[in-house]
């Protein structure tokens, strides 16, 4: 039986030259929020970024209406990450 996936990323380490670093998504409170923005893959026009998924989404819509042969978008999100000297 294999094991379920990872519920949130892994967290990568590495050595160089004058320690060991580590990475991992940044979920202090005073880190950046994740935001969600949608693109149209046909023209490349992007939403503004959002903390709400579902406003990103509401701009697909309103983009559809306007062009009506765009189908495909992408969701682009951005997530703050950390870094520190283990
Ligand atoms: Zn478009």
């Amino acid at each position: 039986m294999t094991a379920p996936p990872p519920r949130t990323p892994r967290t990568p380490r590495a050595v160089y030259r004058y320690g060991t670093w580590t990475l991992a998504p940044d979920r202090e409170p005073d880190a950046e929020p994740v935001t969600y923005a949608m693109q149209c893959a046909v023209c490349e026009e992007k939403s503004d970024p959002q903390e709400d998924l579902a406003a990103a989404q509401t701009w697909t819509f309103r983009h559809a209406g306007r062009h009506p042969s765009h189908h495909t978008y992408r969701e682009v999100i951005t997530r703050p990450w950390r870094a520190w000297m283990a």
